[in-house]
């Protein structure tokens, strides 16, 4: 198993084989592609987009994709995916990224906001004139644009998902089998403050396993402050690496906040005497990689 980052600064860490870099963010900031990376677009979650154009978001009867609609719960405010102008912004920044010295390119919030959006005018008009059900006509619109911004990635190509290994067609137009014909791996987020409790994160990363027919790396949250949720954090990472998990990411703030990982994981308590006990012998090696270096 990998072990990799995914950061909001640019730079590689030693003591990780893979670096996501979130180059296009749901808040709407743009940076340039991070070299010998690969970069983490966000497609069709834009706040500044929405704000400087608010006829762009994505509608359903509850009202309008945005985090501030307490009639549905959405993280992110949402641009209806279907809006053509919208679209071609967001292909060509995946195709300038992929003509500098990149790993690769995962895309991320690629997908409608819920299963009742999107009703525009135009998303209504393409799901009569398709001949569709609603739940085919939304997931062939959203392979459709994995399509072709696959078409214009040289390196890898992934994707993320909202992790509900179940309802992600009906819901969000996420067609795993067709998208698994389209990527190199399958990037699963299991984002949480802390994993002090963590059965959820091992149960989920076991269905994706087994839903997903392409490999799978998984994502944990690890900007944390506290040793004890250093260590519930790092124990779970153990749990996964008994899996078939291509790798497993850590989502950090900067290098300082990987280090501190790796410091806590190779000198804090007693956790490679723990490892070493409950015989995670893959993890073992990455901790005593760490080891060399911090
Ligand atoms: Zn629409």
């Amino acid at each position: 198993m990998k072990i990799g980052l995914v950061t909001y600064t640019p730079e590689k860490v030693d003591g990780f084989d893979l670096h996501v870099y979130y180059s296009k963010r749901a808040d709407g900031s743009v940076f340039p592609a991070a070299k010998e990376m690969q970069n983490d677009i966000t497609c069709f979650c834009d706040a500044k987009a929405i704000r400087e154009d608010p006829s762009i978001v994505a509608v359903s009867k509850n009202g309008l994709a945005l985090r501030n609609n307490r009639k549905i719960n959405v993280p992110f405010d949402f641009v209806c995916p279907t809006n053509p102008e919208y679209r071609e912004k967001v292909l060509d920044y995946v195709e300038g990224l992929s003509r500098e010295n990149v790993e690769g390119v995962t895309l991320n919030l690629y997908h409608f906001p819920e299963e009742e959006f999107c009703v525009c005018p135009r998303c209504v008009e393409l799901w009569r004139q398709s001949g569709l059900n609603w739940t085919e006509w939304r997931a062939q619109e959203i392979t459709g644009f994995l399509r072709e911004a696959r078409s214009l990635v040289k390196g890898a190509f992934a994707v993320e998902m909202f992790p509900d290994p179940v309802l992600a067609k009906e819901r969000f137009g996420i067609d795993f089998d067709h998208i698994a014909e389209l990527v190199d791996y399958f990037h699963v987020p299991l984002s949480s403050r802390d994993y002090l409790t963590n059965y959820w994160a091992d149960t989920l990363a076991r269905d994706f396993l087994k839903t997903l027919k392409k490999p799978v790396v998984v994502e944990l949250s690890a900007e944390m402050p506290t040793d004890e949720k250093l260590d519930a954090l790092l124990k779970t990472v153990a749990y996964l690496s008994r899996h078939k998990l291509m790798s497993v990411l850590l989502l950090v703030h900067d290098s300082a906040n990987a280090k501190q990982v790796c410091r806590y994981a190779v000198h804090k308590g007693d956790f490679r005497e723990w490892l070493k006990k409950c015989e995670f012998t893959e993890m073992m090696r990455i901790v005593d990689n760490w080891a060399k270096l911090y």
